[in-house]
């Protein structure tokens, strides 16, 4: 069978070009008489992948010296806990921003560690908006802010970045890291899962500003504690070495396409492709408001009911696979990632197109 165009919400697709150098280099890396995963992460060949793999991602989101990049495991769930574990130190507070699923699994994590005050909701119009930042009912006691830039299940996605002083502001941006230029030092943390816009599943990346490592509670387990994992060069226990090689790989191809810009200009036509189609269609709905639509994922539900079920046969019977929405909210959803070519995009549209012709 031929490749399909895989618009999975994550693990996710993967740019051809990373499978197929990965692919070549399975057997023996760079003559070093062996695969990637089975080096050893303390000898020299995979302190080097590791080494450029850093230094590419912090060329590429232009990270400053006063941060740390770190490559964890654990998952964005992992994070969930680590953050107020890391951050908390004598304050018992932290801010968040409730916008969808996953920023209420954050919220229900660091529960167990602190008094969370939920500063904006979106629950009042079922998780579809970003609440704008006027009506933030910020604490003056946070230890920090945290927020979901993207909302991988309903598909809202921040455009912009909240300007929170001195707090520090922390982000989960597991679906939309590298999908767009961000200023690095309006954050204090940001964390993503990697098997979306990065790599496999199995690695965590953490980009934290280097004052805000260390002080962690004390009951931080080690392989969650920033300073500690900071100071051993994210090796204080065995790393994701396949997927930090897999990352790297990654982060080279991004470089290849022109950097987050070219990216980000490649991401705004495919998802205006898919919005303006939506949008003009009699069939299909988007549920999000216009200016929160993600550009990562893109759910949407079909009017007439009970054609779901045919919907994902015919769109699978044309190589279009994993379009259906999160068990949670039904429907459809799209994810079209970085590795996401434009001509899947077009190719999901035309199917759709025609789709509603037959269903009219
Ligand atoms: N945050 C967001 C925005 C996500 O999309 C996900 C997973 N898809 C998570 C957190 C949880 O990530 P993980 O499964 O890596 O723990």
């Amino acid at each position: 069978m031929s490749r399909v165009y895989n618009f999975s919400a994550g693990p996710a697709v993967l740019p051809e070009e990373v499978l197929k150098q990965a692919g070549e280099e399975i057997l023996n890396w760079h003559s070093s008489g062996m695969s990637v995963m089975e080096m050893s992460h303390r000898g020299k060949e995979f302190k080097e992948i590791a080494a450029q793999a850093e230094s590419d991602l912090r060329q590429l989101m232009k990270v400053p010296e006063n941060y740390v990049i770190l490559f964890l495991q654990g998952g964005a769930t992992g994070q969930f806990a680590a953050v107020p574990m890391n951050l908390l130190r004598e304050k018992k507070k932290a801010d968040y921003v409730l916008t969808g699923n996953w920023s209420k699994k954050a919220i229900s994590e660091a529960k167990k560690y602190c008094d969370v005050n939920i500063v904006a909701s979106n629950e009042d119009a079922n998780l579809t908006y970003v609440p704008s930042f006027n009506k933030w009912d910020l604490s003056n006691d946070a230890a920090y802010i945290h927020y979901t830039s993207n909302e991988t299940i309903g598909g809202v996605e921040f455009s912009w970045v909240p300007e929170t002083g001195d707090v520090p502001l922390v982000c989960d941006m597991s679906s939309n890291i590298l999908s767009r230029p961000i200023d690095i030092s309006k954050f204090g943390v940001i964390y993503a899962g990697a098997q979306k816009n990065i790599g496999q599943a199995g690695l965590t990346i953490a980009i934290v500003r280097d004052d805000l490592a260390g002080d962690a509670l004390p009951y931080t387990p080690a392989i969650l504690n920033y300073k500690l994992q900071a100071d051993a060069k994210s090796m204080y226990n065995t790393p994701p070495t396949y997927a930090i090689y897999i990352a790297g790989l990654t982060f080279q191809w991004i470089k290849k396409q022109g950097g987050i810009e070219a990216i980000e200009k490649k991401n705004i036509r495919k998802a205006e492709m898919l919005y303006s189609l939506i949008d003009a269609s009699d069939l299909y709905h988007s549920p999000v408001a216009n200016d929160s639509r993600s550009r990562m994922n893109v759910p949407f539900t079909v009017k007439k009911a009970g054609l779901d079920e045919q919907f994902l046969v015919e769109a699978k019977n044309n190589g279009l696979v994993q379009l259906k929405g999160h068990r949670s909210v039904g429907g459809m959803r799209a994810s079209i990632y970085n590795a996401m070519p434009e001509k899947g995009v077009a190719k999901l549209c035309e199917f759709m197109k025609n789709f509603e012709k037959g269903h009219a």
